[in-house]
């Protein structure tokens, strides 16, 4: 089928290689200028593991094609997936500017009747807003059904989950789009789940949501056994048994961050406010959250006192392990707190800096080696359990540090480990090794 697939970021580039993948004809699309010379040349503007060599194949075989102008985009397209953004406003709801603006130019520019699917997370009642603009100005004689089509795939891992995800949400009350996607999904052999436009919508805040609770969750009994002398991994092995409960998303740490998660909680939680119900369970798992992130500052200060002028060797940038994105990492909030207590800070990440460097510019040092970063640092803050970090000989924190001080943020390594080595080691709801 002749696809179109709007916005080529995380979403909507693995989403539209992918289909090229499966035969499709595909152009996906973009504002950004730079990004589609770079897609057209061959090359990735975001590390997705596997990502680049489908998109070399693909391009080469005529099936993918990039472009900015929203004509070429739009007029021949028999299905377009909208994959833009929906960044957080300052008051928590979702900006749908990018969402209505693609609706905008579908209207303008199509040519024939056309599937609209949203991948983008939209607040519920967004699809019947594009479904209106829509019916507002394209041609009368044309017809768009907008379809619900949330997107679950996971940074770090997106082409896999494409080809394997768990489930496959579509929500429409027209039987004729439902099955038209289906068929486009069917060779997956993934389970799909058809369902109305509302309940598609909510299933990605509420699937986010829980997600998201689960962490806080975990990191409030993690803050419960540091105070109580009880070890976080034995607790999380005994829930996890449960299978009511199940062993998954059940890591402590300096909680979760990136694109997702923050800014849907708390999209959620204005949602129902908007409804006349506060979430309270949610905005106190936002809560959480935010506190968890500054955990690393606060244990070092505890430990060492003043950081001023101490040596800080900040261990991952990224959001999480094998993405290049450090949209709402944990690294952010650490750097900005070490910065207020006067630290000085290399910081390690195999492939987030460039990303790191927009954010933090020259306010700290970077570095690809992490012997570099521990170099005579007085303590290490473990901010992403990127395999470098985790497979690094624990030698290396004494072989390099001024003082072998390390606060691990993602619990990356086994206490049983650590106590062969002559350090100080703080994780998080397990004991402390002195
Ligand atoms: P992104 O910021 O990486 O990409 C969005 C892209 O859309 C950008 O390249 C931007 O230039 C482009 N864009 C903006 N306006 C446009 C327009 N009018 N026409 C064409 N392109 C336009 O965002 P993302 O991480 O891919 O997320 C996209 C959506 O998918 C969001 O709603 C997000 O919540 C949702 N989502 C993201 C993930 C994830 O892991 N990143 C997972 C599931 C769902």
């Amino acid at each position: 089928m002749n696809i179109t697939v709007a916005g080529s970021g995380y979403v909507g580039l693995v989403t539209g290689v992918c289909l090229a993948e499966l035969g499709h004809r595909v152009i996906c699309s973009d504002i950004q200028e730079e990004k589609i010379a770079m897609l057209q040349s061959g090359r990735s503007p975001i590390y997705e593991p596997g990502l680049e060599d489908l998109l070399e194949k693909n391009l080469q075989c005529g099936n993918l094609h990039f472009t900015t102008n929203p004509q070429y985009a739009y007029e021949d397209a028999e299905i377009i997936f909208i994959a833009v953004g929906t960044p957080e406003q300052q008051d928590g709801t979702a900006n749908l500017t990018y969402v209505c603006e693609v609706a905008h130019s579908i209207a303008h520019f199509m040519k024939h009747d056309v599937i609209i699917c949203t991948k983008s997370t939209v607040p519920v009642g967004t699809n019947d807003q594009i479904a209106e603009i829509i019916q507002r100005q394209k041609p009368v004689n044309l017809h768009a059904e907008v379809v619900a089509n949330p997107e679950f795939l996971r940074e770090g891992s997106a082409v896999v989950d494409f080809f394997y995800g768990d489930r496959i949400v579509i929500g429409t009350n027209c039987s004729k789009a439902a099955t038209t996607i289906e068929q486009i999904y069917l060779p997956l052999g993934i389970p799909i789940i058809k369902t109305d436009i509302k309940s598609a919508e909510m299933i990605k805040y509420a699937a986010n949501a829980f997600l998201a609770t689960k962490i806080s969750f975990i990191n409030e009994i993690a803050t419960i056994c540091e105070k109580v002398g009880a070890n976080i991994d034995e607790v999380t092995k005994g829930i996890g048994k449960d299978e009511r409960i199940g062993p998954y998303f059940l890591q402590a740490g300096i909680g979760y961050g990136g694109s997702c998660f923050p800014k849907d909680t708390k999209a959620l939680v204005q949602l129902a406010g908007n409804m006349q119900h506060s979430f309270d369970l949610l905005q106190a798992v936002i809560e959480v959250n935010t506190r968890q992130a500054s955990l690393p500052v606060v244990k070092a200060k505890e430990l060492i006192g003043s950081l001023k002028g101490k040596k800080v060797a900040l261990l991952g940038l990224s959001f999480k392990p094998n993405t290049d994105d450090v949209r709402e990492a944990a690294s952010l909030v650490i750097v900005k707190e070490l910065l207020k207590e006067g630290a000085i800070i290399t910081a390690y990440d195999p492939i987030a800096i460039p990303n790191a460097q927009h954010v933090l510019g020259n306010t700290i040092e970077y570095t690809q080696d992490i012997r570099l970063a521990l170099l005579h640092a007085d303590v290490a803050i473990i901010a992403t359990e990127w395999e470098e970090i985790k497979q690094l000989s624990l030698d290396s924190y004494e072989l390099y540090m001024k003082n072998p001080i390390v606060i691990d943020g993602r619990n990356c390594y086994s206490l049983k480990e650590i106590r062969k080595h002559p350090m100080t080691y703080i994780s998080i709801g397990r004991p402390i090794v002195i």
